[in-house]
């Protein structure tokens, strides 16, 4: 074991109790050229239970972004070779890493370039000196954007369909059921959530707008089109007398 080696001391069950399941086995990327920032950064990234990747220049740090695949990159705005605005237009630029979240550091002196590191899709930036905490807190809450990000762009799956949000468009058996936009919105709804009622008021609101000032009928006619046009969910769609609908679970 390398309890002695440096380093080795940050291994303490204190530092287990920290880590959570945002961080876990989540690889940051740091591309800063100060070697005390970059030491103190990666120190709490993996205290917090990350595993972190560094690259002390822009050229190496654009290397390590190709290699390394990371979950997140916290770039810093000055950096010898390619500079970090640089660096994240290409971040950008590729398909491979274009939703990486950025979080971006800047120097006090550089406040208009941080503005500048936003527009060029930066996601969030840190001014130095920073608090580590502070950075910890920012990285976990992009994690989790982009995690709900991801799920809101998988498509949904019920037995032979498919509805894909991206592609707004609903397969059974890879053939397309053409659906209007509200068709399409409370099958939707339904689908994220299977195996829950929801009442006619919630649909309404979620699929027409709160400032729609239709009736709760107007569900039942869509919801009826709908059956009609997939009949697998002439049965799976369940109706709750006087409350509203919910999809069965595929296993019920
Ligand atoms: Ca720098």
């Amino acid at each position: 074991m390398t309890h002695f080696a440096a380093g080795g001391s940050l291994d303490t069950p204190e530092t287990l109790r920290y880590a959570d399941t945002v961080a876990a086995a989540r690889k940051i990327l740091i591309i800063e050229d100060e070697r005390d920032i970059l030491d103190l950064v990666r120190h709490y990234l993996e205290k917090e239970g990350f595993r972190a990747r560094t690259a002390a220049d822009g050229t190496a740090g654009l290397a390590a972004v190709r290699q390394e695949h990371p979950d997140l990159i916290v770039l810093d705005l000055m950096l010898p070779g390619l500079d970090g605005l640089e660096l994240c237009k290409k971040i950008r630029a590729d398909p491979a890493t274009a939703l990486t979240p950025v979080i971006m550091l800047t120097a006090k002196a550089e406040e208009s370039d941080k503005i500048v590191g936003l527009e060029l899709g930066a996601d969030d930036y840190l001014t130095k000196p920073f608090s580590p905490k502070e950075l910890v807190a920012r990285i976990k809450a992009l994690l989790r954007r982009a995690e709900r990000r991801e799920a809101d762009h998988k498509p949904h799956a019920y037995g032979p369909l498919r509805l894909d949000a991206v592609r707004h468009e609903v397969k059974v058996d890879g053939r397309e059921v053409p659906l209007t936009a509200k068709e399409f919105g409370l099958l939707e709804q339904l689908l994220r959530n299977k195996g829950r009622v929801l009442t006619r008021d919630v649909l309404l609101n979620s699929v027409w707008g709160y400032d729609y000032h239709g009736t709760t009928r107007t569900v039942d006619v869509h919801i009826r089109r709908l059956k009609q046009k997939a009949p697998l969910l002439d049965e799976a769609i369940v109706s709750i007398k006087s409350v509203g609908y919910k999809l069965r679970e595929e296993d019920d």
